[in-house]
């Protein structure tokens, strides 16, 4: 089936706010194994919503449509669709009893409007028509119902456009969504880094040209690259039975590049499960990703239970006096050095007494690059019980991007050096 996404809101066209909603709907549609092809957005113009209706009806099996479903005059979608359809909007007395319930709640806690003044406005009840045939959706978030709307063979969803208000309510529309399907789709997500995205897909160039089901989808993320796998069958378990034997391919081909194949499981979620499992802790001595590492780290919960503490050491000094780095070692190497990288991580065990380390020292640019170190260059040291691996890094881009690459690198080496350790 294929599905198409309507965003409606001069807002999304002005670039005042960012599309997330239509984010989010691409990935939920992928996973319903709907077919995306495309996606359009309309400012809160009743000619040009017209047009794109009637378009998007045309050619695509399934309508998604978010926003313009408030009280105000320029919320326009359902009333346009309407006419589309040349059907009537009906007073839908459920809809209209939840909208007096929930204008009530918020005018009881209202502080800013003096008491008996604050009432529910007349255009408060457009909120409660609906298209004459439409199934109403309920808003636990807000005021807006939305609606599912069958006609000749086409279904069409209307969603509020606050995400906060849009993605529960999708989520109680997916059971009517499944039954659309009768194919069941699963999905692998095989993750991998220290490849570049080109190089990976080169590697598996002729799995991926060989593809029909399932399909291998290659995407670069922030200095990963993922490849989604999908299969569809009458059910799971035939699904697996024809991803399995791309796994084990991939397995074959990536080997201890490949950190996980849980769509849902995070680079640092993978590092910090291997120092629980080996009850190891974790320190780390950050230059130039300036605790951007540590906050990564920070960000998986139960993360206290390995990681001990963070030094930002930017300049020598800091270099000097936290980690004991050798003034003669920065004198005839330079803080961007595999010697200072190796000394940071020793230190910061020292200063510890944690017994893995990572120190991240490098050029983020865009200034301070020479032609022997370019902006780019990034030394990595992780010390894991007494030995220390050292890794050299160029990477590419903006300050940002450089930055980004070499957190992904430095908890990559952890991962691998606990590994090598360990097994
Ligand atoms: P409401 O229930 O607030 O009246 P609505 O359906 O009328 O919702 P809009 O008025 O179109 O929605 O948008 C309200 C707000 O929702 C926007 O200001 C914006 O913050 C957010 N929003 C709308 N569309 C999107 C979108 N596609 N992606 C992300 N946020 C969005």
């Amino acid at each position: 089936m294929t599905v198409e996404l309507i965003s409606i809101g001069t807002e999304l066209l002005l670039g005042n706010i960012i599309n997330t909603n239509a984010n989010y709907l691409s990935i939920e549609c992928a996973k319903l194994g709907f077919s995306m092809y495309h996606q359009v957005t309309v400012g809160d113009n009743e000619a040009r919503l017209y047009e794109a209706l009637k378009t998007a009806l045309k050619r695509s099996d399934i309508l998604i449509l978010t926003g313009g479903l408030g009280p105000t005059s320029d919320d326009i979608t359902k009333e346009t669709l309407a006419k589309v359809l040349n059907r009537r909007l009906e007073m839908d007395e459920h809809s209209r009893e939840r909208i007096q319930a929930y204008m009530n709640r918020i005018i009881a806690t209202n502080k800013i409007i003096p008491k008996g003044l604050a009432k529910i406005t007349e255009n408060n009840w457009k909120q409660a028509l609906k298209i004459e045939g439409s199934i109403v959706i309920d808003n636990d978030y807000g005021s807006a119902p939305g609606y599912i709307v069958e006609d000749n063979n086409k279904i069409i969803l209307l969603l509020p456009g606050p995400p906060v208000e849009m993605i529960p309510m999708f989520n109680n529309m997916l059971p009517y969504l499944k039954k659309l399907q009768d194919k069941v789709f699963v999905t692998k997500m095989v993750k991998i880094c220290g490849i570049g995205e080109s190089t990976a897909e080169t590697m598996i160039i002729d799995l991926i040209e060989g593809q029909s089901n399932p399909t291998i989808a290659p995407y670069a993320k922030g200095g990963e690259v993922h490849f989604r796998i999908t299969a569809s069958a009458d059910n799971e378990k035939d699904a697996l039975i024809l991803i399995n034997p791309i796994l084990d391919e991939m397995n074959n081909r990536f080997g201890s590049n490949i950190f996980t194949a849980d769509e849902n499981e995070t680079l640092e979620e993978v590092v910090i499960k291997l120092l629980k499992k080996h009850e190891l802790t974790l320190v780390t001595a950050e230059s130039c990703t300036g605790g951007l590492l540590s906050g990564r780290i920070v960000n998986v919960p139960g993360a206290s239970e390995v990681f001990t503490e963070g030094f930002i050491t930017y300049s020598n000094q800091s270099k000097i006096k936290y980690l004991g780095v050798n003034t003669d070692t920065l004198a005839d190497y330079g803080a961007v050095s595999e010697q200072t990288a190796k000394e940071m991580a020793i230190g910061a065990v020292k200063a510890s007494g944690s017994n893995v380390s990572i120190a991240v020292t490098g050029i983020a640019g865009p200034g301070g690059g020479t032609a022997s170190k370019p902006v780019g260059l990034v030394y990595f040291a992780c010390s894991v019980s007494d030995k220390v691996f050292v890794s050299e890094r160029h990477f590419k881009g903006s300050r940002e991007k450089i930055r980004e690459h070499s957190v992904v690198a430095a908890l990559d080496l952890i991962r691998r050096s606990i590994i090598e350790v360990y097994g």
